[in-house]
């Protein structure tokens, strides 16, 4: 089994049971991203120079076993067959970045999106700026998010904020949040190197139906603003793979958005909140979405290797082609 074809049966997996030494030091507990809130997950990766990395949730009954054999060493038993690896020491959130949630908490209520149900905490900016001086010797970029708590103006307001306070540590600055009219301008006005707008579903109308009072043509915008200040490699979308879309309607987003100069981050269903009942994609159609976004960046000429912050660097949760190839 190659690399991609072990990752996708993970991703449609979502979880390890760890075994072995203990590895208490390698297990995150994020309030954001698609494990928030859980019992923690882990990074596991192969290689040195280009790594490949997984994020895993743990879960003592899941039946692929996770072994921890001392010092980060690990392997990885499927099938009969074991993957040797590492598990990878985590700055803030993943692997080699600071990635931080500003505003844990929001208003708006996505369907499959854990956060607005925990309890709501901001994080003042000279918080973030301390937390991102305590990693910085470890880490090659900042990222932040927030949800949306009071308004989004309010929300936004602290977000520039924190930029202003860590910009400045010669490390590329990646800011995903909901955007107003000319975020994408404020944002790169202050230094900001990449952004990441979610569209989160492949059409208009499971949007319509997963994100109440969220504006599609609003995050659109944004995008298409974003590939003209950042340059195209540098703007993102997250598009969640198994809200009911059809494997068609999934290939013409990735073709828009690649269209547009925007790279797509097809993101497995993790069935949380609304939608704890909804299957998680299967391996195969994780592969075979991967094979048409493999596709469609070639064609749009975007190279997912030239990402500097944030989830395509990351590559925890996602199958990106180009990284995990
Ligand atoms: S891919 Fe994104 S959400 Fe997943 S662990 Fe990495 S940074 Fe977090």
């Amino acid at each position: 089994m190659n690399w991609s074809r072990l990752k996708a049966r993970l991703l449609a997996a979502g979880r390890v049971r760890l075994s072995g030494e203990p590895a208490d030091c390698f297990v995150e507990r994020s309030r954001a991203g698609p494990s928030a809130g859980s019992g923690g997950s882990v990074f596991f990766s192969v290689g040195t120079g280009r790594i490949r990395r997984v994020r895993l949730s743990v879960d003592p009954a899941s039946e692929i076993e996770l072994v921890h054999l001392g010092g980060g060493r690990a392997e990885i038993r499927l099938d009969g067959e074991i993957f040797e690896g590492q598990l990878e020491p985590v700055a803030l959130h993943c692997p080699r970045q600071a990635y931080i949630t500003i505003s844990e908490g929001c208003i708006f209520r996505c369907t499959y999106c854990p956060v607005p149900s925990q309890e709501a905490r901001v994080k003042s900016p000279e918080e973030v700026a301390a937390l991102v001086k305590r990693v910085l010797p470890h880490i090659d970029a900042i990222s932040l998010t927030s949800g949306v708590v009071g308004s989004v103006e309010e929300d936004e307001q602290r977000v520039l904020e924190v930029v202003k306070r860590v910009v400045g540590h010669g490390k590329p600055v990646g800011v995903s949040i909901y955007p107003l009219e000319n975020t994408p301008r404020r944002l790169h006005a202050l230094g900001v190197a990449e952004v990441k707008f979610n569209l989160e579903t492949a059409t208009r109308s499971l949007f319509a139906e997963h994100c109440p009072g969220l504006d599609r043509e609003a995050l659109c915008r944004a995008l298409r603003e974003s590939v003209g200040l950042f340059g195209r490699n540098h703007v993102f979308s997250n598009v969640i793979l198994g809200l009911g879309e059809t494997d068609e309607e999934m290939e013409h987003c990735i073709e828009e958005l690649c269209a547009a100069g925007v790279i797509p981050v097809i993101r497995p269903l993790t069935p949380t909140a609304g939608c704890s009942d909804y299957p998680r994609p299967s391996a195969a159609r994780i592969e075979k979405i991967n094979a048409v976004h493999e596709r469609h960046l070639a064609l749009a000429g975007l190279d997912p290797t030239e990402a500097l912050t944030m989830c395509v660097a990351c590559t925890g949760c996602d199958l990106v082609p180009g990284r995990d190839t």
